[in-house]
């Protein structure tokens, strides 16, 4: 009997498009997928780079773009850089809006105009019938009842690190949550317990790479190639079989995004 063991994962959250990626891309992308990476997600962080970020999703197959301003480089963005979103994702449909959300993690980042830029996007997100990829640290309350004001068709919140009554919360809003390199460490306690006591259905794997870089290469850059270690360490934390969550999240995250199709192709 012939056995699959090459797990087909989806790396909901990986910033692929950025400089540290310029040397080596095609072979970074390579390995990927030898290693059963078979999709990205690339979220947009500022409008200057969306351009880029949609040639490299539609020049390889598996590569799926979002679109979005982050707000973390709140000085980044110009006044029409909503209007311009607005614009970009009538044209080119990309597979979300995003990576958005409240950062009050960040010291100096000014709130009012964090909220302003979150609930002006998740509108076009909404308008659109696109999910969102958020970015949320130290500020789920807050984002929860940004979501209760404008109501999204849910999407993912990426590298989720609140409660598990937070996380409750999410899912009733037809979100899943995402999970990376923070679950290889064994000092990750809270969110390793999160993981665990989550229902499978509610979770997504991602690398965010280049950042949280996983245990094993801890001081390196990331890459989407090391997400079957976060899939790894997923299925140590829930006591599971790894295919069988290989296989659930990437269901989870086809059916969020949406994924079922190239990107780009019609
Ligand atoms: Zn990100």
């Amino acid at each position: 009997m012939h056995m699959i063991t090459t797990p087909d994962l989806v790396d909901t959250h990986c910033h692929l498009d950025v400089d540290a990626f310029d040397p080596d891309r095609d072979e970074v992308l390579a390995r990927s997928r030898q290693a059963g990476v078979r999709r990205i997600v690339i979220p947009g962080v500022e409008a200057e780079h969306w351009e880029a970020s949609l040639a490299l999703c539609a020049a390889a197959a598996g590569l799926y773009p979002a679109l979005g301003l982050h707000p973390v480089y709140l000085d980044r963005h110009a006044e029409n850089d909503v209007a311009a979103l607005e614009t970009a994702i009538d044209r080119r449909r990309p597979v979300a809006v995003g990576e958005i959300g409240l950062d009050y993690f960040v010291p100096g980042l000014d709130r009012d105009a964090q909220q302003a830029l979150f609930e002006a996007q998740l509108a076009v997100a909404r308008d659109a019938g696109l999910p969102v990829l958020l970015h949320v640290r130290k500020a789920h309350d807050q984002v929860l009842a940004t979501l209760r004001r404008v109501g999204v068709r849910g999407g993912i919140a990426h590298a989720f690190n609140g409660s598990l009554q937070q996380a409750q919360k999410y899912l009733e809003r037809g979100f899943k949550l995402g999970f990376g390199g923070t679950l290889t460490y064994e000092r990750s306690r809270k969110i390793r317990a999160v993981a665990r006591d989550l229902p499978l259905e509610s979770i997504v794997l991602e690398t965010d790479a280049p950042d949280i870089v996983v245990a094993s290469h801890r001081g390196e850059r990331n890459s989407p190639e090391y997400l079957p270690e976060c899939l790894a360490a997923l299925a140590e934390v829930r006591d599971e079989d790894a295919l069988a969550l290989a296989a659930a999240t990437t269901r989870n995250a086809c059916s969020v995004l949406g994924l079922d199709r190239q990107w780009g192709q019609s």
